[in-house]
């Protein structure tokens, strides 16, 4: 796997608003007869800036918005009437995203925090209206400026992506399947262990407005912990995440158990990450009849909350997200160990 598929991508084609056009007019009054230039300015052009937003942690929410504008400032108007300025546009990305002219791929910017707001494209200046332009021998000039056009261009937004949720299990569990299903990354998967050999992540859209990103973290086997397997390598991605997903699989014989014996392996490798939201996924539900469904959830339910999903028939995804959605909502360390 290239580092490529942790970097989540969007290109879009920026654009700022034109300032607004000087006007050229003459103050018309009764008993005055040649009033002089009375013009306003335009208004300048909008810029589009970019701002850090805690809240997202993907770049989901511009997939489907390839051109962003500001908008352009107004005209001016006589009675030296200023045009309005055109609005800003402010994109709203995760800390950490880095801005880059697409063609070139110059960094422009690296957003770092929430409050700073960074100008990408600049909006064009509002053009100066006649009554700039009288002077001692040209008393009623003819002409005002036209406003500036602002800057365009396309820009390409990088994000590294740190998972929310980080999918945890022995091999063969179902996780590659899962993350397969429910997201558009596409680990390899296989029925034999040890297919996923670094972690793969995906970004998950819930109910169209809310994205997280869910790692795959490769199966982890007894003794993990300790040095055997491939586990303990990609558990230091476990650490990063804000919640973990245990994943057994329904036909496991105690899936209890094997839930128990994933703990242990956690505890072991790292204490505080049992302080961590998790939930329990009962995975490949369809090899179970329902009654055993019934059973086995109720016993996982006693937990920690719990979901049975099926990513062949797709049973049980959309709770899955919801309820995954929820706790990567909660404050870390309101979980209690059990
Ligand atoms: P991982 O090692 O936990 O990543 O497991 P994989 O996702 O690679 O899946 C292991 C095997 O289980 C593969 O053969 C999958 O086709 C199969 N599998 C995964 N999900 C389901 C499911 O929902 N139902 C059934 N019947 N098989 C599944
Ligand atoms: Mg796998």
């Amino acid at each position: 796997m290239s580092t490529a598929s942790f970097i989540d991508q969007v290109t879009l084609y920026l654009q700022a608003g034109s300032g607004g056009r000087g006007s050229t007019s003459f103050r018309r009054e009764r008993f005055v007869p040649k009033g002089g230039p009375d013009g306003g300015d335009g208004g300048d052009g909008g810029n589009v800036t970019v701002q850090g937003c805690r809240q997202l942690s993907t770049l989901l929410h511009l997939r489907y918005r390839k051109h962003i504008r500001a908008d352009s400032g107004e005209h001016g108007s006589k009675n030296c009437r200023f045009g309005a300025n055109g609005a800003d546009t402010a994109i709203k990305v995760p800390v950490g995203t880095l801005i880059r002219e697409a063609a070139s791929k110059r960094l422009i910017c690296e957003v770092l925090d929430e409050t700073t707001k960074t100008v990408l494209m600049r909006g064009g200046k509002g053009g100066k209206g006649n009554t700039h332009f009288k002077t001692a021998r040209r008393q009623a000039p003819q002409f005002a400026q036209p406003g500036q056009t602002g800057e365009e261009g396309w820009v390409t937004l990088e994000l590294k992506l740190l998972a929310d949720a980080a999918f945890v299990g022995l091999p063969n569990a179902g996780k590659s399947t899962l993350l397969s299903v429910i997201s558009a990354a596409k680990p390899q998967i296989a029925p034999y262990p040890f297919t996923t050999l670094t972690p793969q992540l995906g970004v998950v859209s819930c109910r169209d407005k809310n994205a997280f990103v869910a790692a795959d973290i490769p199966g982890l086997i007894e003794g993990a912990s300790s040095g055997k397997g491939l586990g303990i390598r990609f558990l230091r991605h476990v650490e990063r995440s804000r919640v973990l997903v245990f994943i057994v699989s329904a036909d496991t014989s105690s899936p209890v158990n094997a839930y128990r014996m994933l703990l242990e392996e956690v505890r072991a490798y790292h204490p505080p990450l049992l302080l961590k939201p998790r939930m329990l996924v009962l995975s490949k539900l369809d090899l179970i009849d329902v009654d055993k469904q019934n059973r086995c959830l109720e016993r996982m339910a006693s937990h920690a909350p719990c979901v049975g999903v099926s990513s062949l028939t797709q049973k049980g995804l959309e709770v899955f997200k919801d309820t995954l959605w929820k706790l990567l909502n909660v404050d870390n360390g309101q979980c209690a160990l059990s």
